[in-house]
């Protein structure tokens, strides 16, 4: 590997890309590339959208930046759509998912500062979560490897196991200010809380007057085959982050509250100087407009049944690579057999032709565009099983060199 002056914080595959077009990526030496991993959920729309690339381009000719300091049309139009859309009745807009995060973490603590309770400024959250990685959604996830070597952890926030219920509630005291997680953890390695637990803590929240955050910076914006996530326990949360989807590939998050739980966010509590600029707001804008389209998300639960069918498939035929599959609409997590390292996987995948991402309890996740084709899906099949078949061979490969 060729040696950079980019800070090292990322293990990268040593591969670079000159061009997307669609689900397909076109790396600087040639080759063709599926990609079903799209810039980890965020290219919901592939590459290169030709509608995407022309709101883009059109604001660019105009205004780029203005500050908040004065009105923004297409943020003041962005949030009323998105509030049209959701539970929301506020949107406050960011760069990125962890802004997003600190937005909801902010806005549920001074919530309760704001009426009456300032005492109650704890946060749970669950174990195996991902959040961000500043330091305060660095110690609301608190994964050692996360905090590791930073300093005291901001304070604040209890964790428990994911999902479980009686955790929780012994975790919950009279200076919790809320809960928060991600309903369906993706960086975690793809695990889904089942939607009567997200009832189930939606009611404990209720009980306890605390607020409900969820992080849906992943799993929102279409990727499970619902707008967000959380429609499908048919429950809402107090507020919300998102982020990833919402840009389509332009950095932009967004922070989505109640009135009640925004009552604490007047002026001068909380700022960004790039947040909802005009450049980002014409892209979310246009992201919106090809989301919220009849049909959209019928077609994205559609497509992901079929790649589903597909993927049990493979299960079928690699049990030795793959032990199965999990998540729901397109975001999906393939379970790599214990004793096979899922990077291993991804490289063959990789090797074939196929673009996946590594997450937690050694899964692969697949998280194609959204508006990938049933021809796409064969395509994908296809790769992975070439990219299975390669791997089996080399770990007997490796087990015939160690006996
Ligand atoms: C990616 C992610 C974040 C952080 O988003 P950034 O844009 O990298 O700051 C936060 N929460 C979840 C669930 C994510 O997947």
């Amino acid at each position: 590997m060729t040696t950079s002056a980019v800070l090292p914080t990322y293990a990268r595959a040593d591969l670079a890309f000159e061009k997307g077009e669609g689900a397909w990526l076109v790396s600087t030496d040639g080759r063709r590339f599926l990609d079903f991993a799209a810039g980890i959920a965020v290219c919901a729309f592939g590459h290169a959208h030709p509608y995407l690339v022309k709101a883009l381009t059109e604001q660019a000719g105009k205004v780029w930046h203005t500050s908040n300091m004065f009105r923004i049309p297409g943020q003041e139009r962005l949030a009323q759509r998105l509030v049209d859309a959701t539970f929301a009745d506020y949107v406050f807009f960011t760069n990125s998912g962890a802004e997003a995060v600190e937005c909801a973490i902010k806005t549920a603590r001074k919530y309760h500062s704001a009426t009456g309770n300032p005492e109650r400024w704890r946060i749970v959250t669950f174990e195996g979560a991902f959040h961000g990685r500043t330091l305060a959604t660095i110690a609301a996830a608190g994964q050692q490897k996360l905090v590791e070597g930073f300093g005291p952890v901001v304070e604040g926030f209890d964790h428990v196991p994911f999902g479980d219920l009686d955790a929780l509630k012994a975790a919950i005291t009279h200076e919790t200010a809320g809960v928060l997680f991600e309903p369906i953890q993706g960086e975690g390695g793809i695990n889904p809380l089942s939607d009567e637990k997200m009832r189930a803590i939606r009611e404990l929240c209720d009980e306890n007057g605390i607020l409900l955050i969820l992080d849906e910076v992943q799993c929102g914006m279409g990727r499970t085959g619902k707008l967000f996530a959380h429609e499908w326990a048919g429950v809402a949360p107090d507020i919300m982050a998102t982020a990833k989807a919402i840009g389509g590939g332009f950095p932009l998050g967004a922070c989505l509250a109640t009135e009640k739980a925004a009552i604490g966010m007047t002026a001068g509590s909380h700022g960004s100087t790039y947040g909802g600029n005009p450049l980002a707001m014409a892209v979310g804008n246009a992201v919106l407009d090809l989301m919220l389209e009849p049909g959209f998300l019928d077609r994205v639960n559609a497509i992901a049944s079929s790649l589903r069918q597909s993927l049990a498939m493979i299960v079928d035929s690699h049990p030795d690579i793959v032990e199965g599959i999990r998540g729901r609409g397109l975001m999906l997590g393939l379970k790599v057999r214990d004793g096979i390292e899922n990077k291993r996987l991804q490289a063959a995948m990789r090797n074939a032709g196929l673009i996946g991402v590594g997450g937690g309890e050694n899964t692969v996740r697949l998280l194609p565009p959204l508006n990938i084709t049933e021809e796409e899906v064969a395509a994908a099949a296809r790769l992975l099983d070439t990219a299975c078949a390669a791997l089996s061979a080399e770990v007997k490969a490796d087990m015939k060199a160690a006996s």
